[in-house]
């Protein structure tokens, strides 16, 4: 260990890897290695993160803010387990991986599936390795030897005995459905993979016989199997029921008008022609109508091009096709191009990765879970468990702001689609389909699966585990769903307490970009100023639910600051270094005060920990440690240290020691380094290990 009283500066570079492989020899990061002391347990699972990349200044912050939490556990004598692993992160990956293919010239189209499987998890497990010592650099005291992945083997079959669960109560359907299908990625997307975007588009007026309509799109005409009106709306009462003749580009058919509630009398003419197979309200209303209606007919492929039901317009793709379309229907005046708008304002659903244009469509064999049914012989829904659990207290948000969002996404939750058309995740047990689970799938189920796939008795002894500390970002992704998931697989919540933090900024609050040219590299900085200094500039002023703010300038403080711990340190140790623990020094009235102002300290930051507002006590404990200890109460006990009086020198030697102690032990969580490198330099020590100090209360 280096040696703090050689006179050198701080160097974290010197101090940090050798702390680190202390601590782990030391076996604390494990819960059944801790002393005696550490007896009830408290829980932390780790957000494995994604596997396909470096870690970046967002996963610092989980770090940072998980591993505080943990150390302050585990200091109040917790028996702590803060469980680490890796997601393979299904979809997230594969367009990771896609791009890589792109660069070298390749395309997973073009590769065998095997093949492409196991080049994917070579690649995956290669990162993993790379996130691992990140983590560690970054000082997270987690324990390695319950390290999980998402695809190992007994995780796998935890998911699929959910699977079948949720098939034993008839809380899964398979079907042909209409789907979000991202045509470039060749998959079908959920709910939440998809991002409206506002576009602007003509909106056409088409003749239907005796029937005019507005649509946007009017190539997907050779789709449609009714025209649908409002049963209210008074000018096409006559229609209702009837089949009408109609003259299209493809020349004369006969069409089915229907009545339906969910027709908006006022968009374009009042009345809608109706293609089940590319629109998912369309699908409604043939659902609705199945007995009064042909079969969706699908007339787009999966790659976005028209097929042979398009007759002369098959091989075109969407847009060209609809061009074309409408120029033909203009000169059979099929369409009057004096009525089209042509700055129609609508919301259009893209692929949240690449934003190409969804094109939704019915694909046969995809699995859904219903999420607003009860299941066989049961009372609640699981959108119904996790309303409940979160009404109820039994999950609890550190913001509320985020359970109203929460409540608001539950209303209008739907039925979650959990297939994906692609090779890269855990394969769905079903002989009919090649298809793998969303990947959020197999998450939501994580808290619970890590536990029960590692040693006998880690679920029963760490389950309901205590915080769930993620990004606001994956609220509904992935913490409503574990909610979901946990409740209906074990009857438990997942968590008690959901901390929830925003996305990293720069200083004039942009969002960090590799456009920008604003990103802060973690691993980078750390090279740097040090684990501590990034540490604690993304903790200070940072309060749960905003985006933290960070700049370099704000981590060179911080790094500043552990010099200044350092060097204050260095000062009490260097003059202190004859005082014997079992004098008892005669304090004086001044002495009394310090003390006494320390214990009210002591209780105002423990409060602060216990409420999750790190980022104030991280604050207070900086200014007290620079302000009050280093510059008042250090220079005012210098002249006592070189006293003749040999009872005001060790009354001085006391209260320095013992308010030098108390700090470091409550700046610990935040920058575990230098603390503890600060630590193994004091002789008279309580414990060999500042990790496993009591917490001063
Ligand atoms: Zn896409």
């Amino acid at each position: 260990m280096p040696n703090l009283l050689n006179g050198q500066p701080y160097n974290p570079q010197e101090v940090e890897n050798r702390i680190y492989q202390i601590w782990e020899k030391s076996g604390y990061f494990n819960p059944d290695k801790l002393p005696q002391r550490h007896k009830k347990s408290f829980t932390i699972i780790m957000p494995p993160p994604n596997a396909n990349g470096s870690l970046h200044i967002g996963h610092a912050v989980f770090v940072a803010l998980q591993d505080i939490i943990i150390r302050y556990q585990r200091m109040k004598g917790k028996k702590t387990l803060w469980l680490p692993g890796a997601d393979h992160a299904g979809f997230e990956t594969q367009v990771v991986f896609d791009k890589k293919l792109e660069k070298e010239g390749r395309s997973r189209f073009q590769i065998p599936r095997a093949e492409l499987y196991k080049e994917m998890l070579e690649f995956t497990l290669a990162n993993k390795k790379i996130m691992e010592g990140q983590l560690k650099k970054l000082g997270a005291s987690c324990d390695w030897s319950r390290e999980k992945f998402t695809l190992d083997g007994n995780i796998v079959k935890i998911v699929y005995r959910t699977f079948e669960k949720l098939k034993k109560d008839e809380l899964l359907y398979k079907g042909k459905r209409i789907v979000n299908w991202c045509p470039k990625h060749q998959t079908s997307l959920s709910e939440l993979e998809i991002k409206y975007i506002e576009k602007t588009d003509p909106l056409y007026y088409i003749k239907y016989g005796p029937l005019e309509l507005a649509t946007v799109r009017p190539e997907t005409k050779f789709g449609d199997t009714a025209v649908a009106v409002n049963p209210k709306d008074k000018r096409y009462q006559q229609y209702v029921g009837q089949e009408i003749e109609i003259e299209t580009v493809l020349g004369q058919a006969k069409i089915k008008v229907i009545a339906d509630e969910h027709v908006d009398m006022n968009f374009g003419t009042g009345a809608i022609k109706v293609t089940p197979a590319h629109d998912p309200d369309d699908f409604e209303i043939w659902q609705r109508h199945k007995n009064e209606i042909p079969e969706p007919k699908q007339v787009i492929d999966k790659y976005g091009k028209m097929n042979a039901l398009a007759g002369p317009y098959q091989g075109l793709k969407v847009k060209e096709a609809r061009e074309k379309i409408v120029q033909d229907m203009i000169q059979k005046k099929l369409l009057d191009p004096a009525k089209t708008d042509p700055n129609y304002k609508h919301n259009v659903a893209t692929c949240y990765k690449c934003g190409t244009t969804i094109e939704p469509m019915i694909l046969d064999h995809q699995w859904f879970i219903k999420m607003t049914m009860r299941p066989k012989n049961g009372r609640l829904s699981l959108r119904d468990l996790a309303v409940k659990a979160v009404k109820s207290g039994k999950v609890k948000f550190a913001t509320k702001r985020f359970e109203k969002i929460f409540f608001h996404w539950m209303k209008n939750l739907k039925d979650w689609n959990i297939s994906r058309q692609i090779p890269w995740g855990i394969k769905i047990p079903d002989s009919g389909t090649e298809d793998v689970f969303d990947t959020w799938f197999s998450s939501a189920q994580w808290p619970f699966a890590s536990l029960m796939a590692n040693k006998k008795n880690d679920f029963k002894k760490f389950y309901p585990t205590d915080v769930m500390e993620t990004g606001w970002d994956i609220l509904f992704f992935w913490v409503a769903r574990m909610i979901i998931m946990g409740l209906y697989a074990t009857a438990q919540p997942p968590f008690r307490y959901v901390y929830l933090h925003g996305l990293v900024r720069d200083k004039e609050r942009q969002k960090m970009s590799k456009s920008r040219g604003n990103v802060i590299d973690p691993l980078g900085i750390i090279d740097i100023y040090g684990a501590d200094a990034l540490r604690m500039a993304l903790v200070v002023g940072n309060a749960p639910g905003n985006d933290p703010i960070i700049y370099e300038e704000k981590i060179r403080g911080y790094r500043n600051f552990a010099n200044k711990i350092w060097q204050a340190s260095r000062f009490v140790l260097m003059n202190t270094e004859d005082f014997k623990l079992k004098t008892k020094p005669k304090l004086n009235q001044r002495d009394k005060k310090r003390l006494r102002e320390l214990n009210r300290f002591k209780k105002e930051i423990t409060k602060l920990m216990e409420t999750f507002k790190f980022h104030k006590a991280s604050e207070k404990l900086y200014h007290y440690f620079w302000h009050v200890f280093a510059d008042k109460i250090i220079e005012e006990n210098k002249p006592r240290l070189r006293h003749e009086n040999k009872k005001e020198k060790i009354a001085a030697q006391y209260l320095l020691l013992e308010t030098l102690k108390i700090t470091l032990k409550m700046l610990h969580p935040f920058m575990p380094f230098v603390t503890e490198a600060v630590w193994q330099n004091i002789k008279n020590r309580d414990s060999k290990l500042l990790i496993v100090e009591k917490w001063p209360e």
